[in-house]
C-alpha cells in the first residue's frame, strides 16, 4: 500500500531513510510551502526566498529521479496553511495506508507530530534523521553522570569515534585544539578572496517575487540574493571555500572588519542545515585538504571542530535539555529588545555594523553573533524569549535546534551554565582588539565612564558587580573578580551609575 511521505524545508537530502526507501511507483512525497511554518516568527525575507527556492529545486530533483511528488506552492488554492491540514487534505483526495515523516529539528513540531496518528487515523512513522554524526541518544549517553558537559570533551570523543585528524589514538600534531593560534585581528587593507555568489535562476526569481508580494512586512533586504539553492551549487560554495579560504580560516576566525561581512568563513551553515550538504562531506573535504598539504593544521582543525564538535554538540544539547532550555532565565532578565535591533540605528558602531549586515545578508559570522550582539544582549539584560525569537528569524541558517543552545546557553547563560563554563561577556577592549569598529564610533573605547564612554565598558563591570553572588565562585571568573576586588569603590560606583542611565534609556527606547 502507498505511503505519504512528508519532507520539510530543512530535509532536502535524498539519502534520508524516508526518501531513500520510498517506493517510486506507489509512494508520494509531499512538500508544502505552508503559512504556519513561514510566519510563526517573521523570518528574514532572504531566508524564506532561500528555503522556498531550495525546496522547489529539490522537488524537481526528486521528480527527475522518478519520485511521485506533490508540491504545494505558497499561493496554490490547495494550500491549507499548515502541515497537518495539508496531510489531512491529501488523505481525503487519495488513499494512503500510512504517513511517514523524518524527525524534525524542532521540539514543538516533534511533539505535534507525535499526536498526528490520533488525529489522522492512519499510522504515522517518525523516521530517523541520519544526517548527524551523533544521535540525541549518543549525546545523552555521553552526558550521563557527568557534572559538566563541556564541548571540548565531547569533541575529543567524536574525533576518536569517527577517526578524524587522528594519528592512532592521538590527535594529529599532538594537540586536540589549536585555538591559541586562531585569534588574529585583520588589517583593513587585507584582501580577502571573494565569497561565492550564485546568480538566481528563473525558479529563484519567481520565489523572490512571491516573497516581495507576501512577506513585505518581514525583516531584512531581498535584493542581491546570491545563495546556492541546489546541492550542485552548494558543493561549489564548499569547494571554493576549501580551496581559497580554508587556509586562512583559523587565523582570522575571530576577526571583524567594517564593510567585510563574509571574511574567511565558509558560509555553508545555510546548506548544512537544510540538507543540501552533509556535515560528513564538509569534514572530509577539510581533512583531505590538510592531508594534501593545502591547509595548515590550525585551520583544518578549527573548521572541523565547528562542525564535528560544536554543531553536533549543540544538537545533542538541544534535545537533552528541551523543553526547559527555552524558558530558562538564570539572571531573570526581562528587558524588551530595543527597536534598533530591527533597523541598526544606534551610535554604537559595532552594533550598527552587525545589525545592518544581518539585515542585508541574513548572515553574520560567529564572533559578530557572539561577542557583539550576544554580548550586548546579556549585558543589557534583554529577555531571553525576545532574543531567541530575534536570532531565529534574522539568520538564514537558523533553526531552533541550533539557534536556541547558542542563544540560551552560549550568549545569555540563561541555562545557568550547562553549556558555557562562564558567561561570554567582554568590555569594549575585546571588540576593539578584534575589529576596526571603534574607529568610527560615536563612543570612545578608551573611556570607562561619562557620556562618551563605550557602553560595553561600564555595562561589563555593572554585570560583574550585579551578579557576584551567582558568579564569583566560578573558578573561571576568579581573575575577573580579583581585578574587581582591587578596583576603587568610586570607579565601580561611577560605572554602575552610567550603566543605570544607559539601561533606563534602553527601557524607554531612547537612542543610544
Ligand atoms: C547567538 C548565536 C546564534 C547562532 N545561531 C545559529 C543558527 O541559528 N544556526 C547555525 O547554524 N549556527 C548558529 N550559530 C553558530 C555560528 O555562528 C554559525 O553556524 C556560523 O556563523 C555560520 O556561518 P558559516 O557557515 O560561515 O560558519 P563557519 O564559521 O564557516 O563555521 C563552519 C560551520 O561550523 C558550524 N558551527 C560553527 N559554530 C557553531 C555553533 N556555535 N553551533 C553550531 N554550529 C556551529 C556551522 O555549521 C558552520 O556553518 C550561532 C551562534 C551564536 C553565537
Ligand atoms: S567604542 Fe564601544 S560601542 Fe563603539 S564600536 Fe567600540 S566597542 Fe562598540
Amino acid at each position: 500500500m502507498a505511503a505519504l511521505i512528508l519532507v520539510l524545508g530543512d530535509q532536502l537530502t535524498d539519502t534520508l531513510p524516508a526518501i531513500a526507501h520510498a517506493s517510486k511507483g506507489s509512494d508520494t512525497i509531499l512538500m508544502a510551502e505552508v503559512r504556519e511554518e513561514a510566519t510563526y516568527v517573521k523570518h528574514h525575507k532572504k531566508k524564506i526566498a532561500f528555503l522556498f527556492s531550495a525546496m522547489r529545486h529539490f522537488a524537481k530533483h526528486l521528480k527527475d529521479h522518478n519520485y511521485n511528488v506533490n508540491y504545494v506552492h505558497y499561493d496554490d488554492e490547495e494550500n491549507k496553511g499548515s502541515l497537518l491540514e495539508q496531510i489531512k487534505h491529501c488523505l481525503t483526495t487519495q488513499k494512503f495506508s500510512e504517513v511517514k515523516v523524518t524527525t524534525p529539528g524542532e521540539y514543538r513540531l516533534l511533539k505535534s507530530m507525535e499526536q498526528w496518528e490520533n488525529v489522522l487515523g492512519v499510522p504515522v512513522t517518525i523516521c530517523e534523521d541520519n544526517r548527524f554524526l551523533a544521535s540525541p541518544d549518543d549525546f545523552s549517553a555521553w552526558a550521563e553522570g557527568k557534572k559538566q558537559l563541556r564541548m571540548e570533551f565531547f569533541y575529543r570523543e567524536m574525533r576518536r569515534k569517527h577517526s578524524v585528524l587522528m594519528d592512532g589514538k592521538n590527535p594529529i600534531g599532538g594537540k586536540w585544539n589549536y585555538d591559541a593560534q586562531n585569534r588574529e585581528s585583520m588589517r583593513e587593507t587585507h584582501k580577502v578572496p571573494k565569497h561565492t555568489e550564485l546568480k538566481p535562476d528563473n525558479m529563484t526569481q519567481e520565489v523572490i517575487e512571491l516573497v516581495k508580494n507576501h512577506f513585505d512586512e518581514h525583516f531584512g533586504a531581498l535584493d542581491d540574493f546570491h545563495f546556492a539553492v541546489t546541492r550542485e551549487d552548494a558543493l561549489v560554495v564548499l569547494n571554493t571555500f576549501i580551496d581559497e579560504r580554508l587556509p586562512n580560516f583559523g587565523q582570522y576566525q575571530d576577526a571583524m572588519v567594517e564593510g567585510k561581512p563574509w571574511l574567511y568563513h565558509s558560509h555553508i551553515g545555510f546548506y548544512l542545515n537544510c540538507g543540501l550538504l552533509t556535515p560528513k562531506e564538509a569534514i572530509q573535504a577539510a581533512e583531505q585538504a590538510y592531508h594534501a598539504g593545502q591547509v595548515p593544521l590550525n585551520s583544518a582543525e578549527g573548521f572541523i571542530r565547528q562542525i564535528l564538535g560544536w554543531r553536533e554538540y549543540v544538537r545533542g544539547f538541544y534535545w537533552h535539555f528541551m523543553p526547559g532550555l527555552k524558558t530558562d532565565n538564570y539572571f531573570d532578565n526581562r528587558r524588551a529588545l530595543p527597536s534598533f535591533f530591527w533597523n541598526g540605528q544606534t551610535n554604537m558602531n559595532c552594533m550598527r555594523q552587525c545589525i545592518k549586515e544581518t539585515q542585508q545578508n541574513a548572515y553574520a559570522h560567529h564572533i559578530q553573533r557572539l561577542m557583539v550582539i550576544g554580548n550586548f544582549s546579556l549585558l543589557t539584560e534583554l529577555s531571553p524569549e525576545e532574543v531567541q525569537a530575534w536570532y531565529l528569524l534574522v539568520y538564514a541558517d537558523a533553526y531552533e535546534w541550533v539557534e536556541l543552545p547558542n542563544v540560551a546557553g552560549m550568549i545569555l547563560y540563561s541555562d545557568g551554565g550547562n553549556l558555557a563554563s562562564k558567561p561570554y561577556v567582554a568590555s569594549g577592549s575585546y571588540i576593539n582588539k578584534m575589529s576596526n569598529y571603534c574607529k568610527n564610533c560615536g563612543y570612545q573605547v578608551s573611556k570607562k565612564t561619562g557620556p562618551k564612554a563605550c557602553p560595553f565598558n561600564y555595562l561589563y563591570w555593572h554585570f560583574i558587580d550585579k551578579h557576584k553572588e551567582k558568579l564569583s565562585n566560578n573558578h573561571r571568573m576568579a581573575m575577573i573578580y580579583k581585578t574587581y576586588s582591587r578596583m576603587k569603590e568610586e570607579n565601580i560606583e561611577g560605572m554602575k551609575k552610567d550603566a543605570t542611565i544607559f539601561l533606563s534609556k534602553l527601557t524607554k527606547n531612547e537612542e543610544v
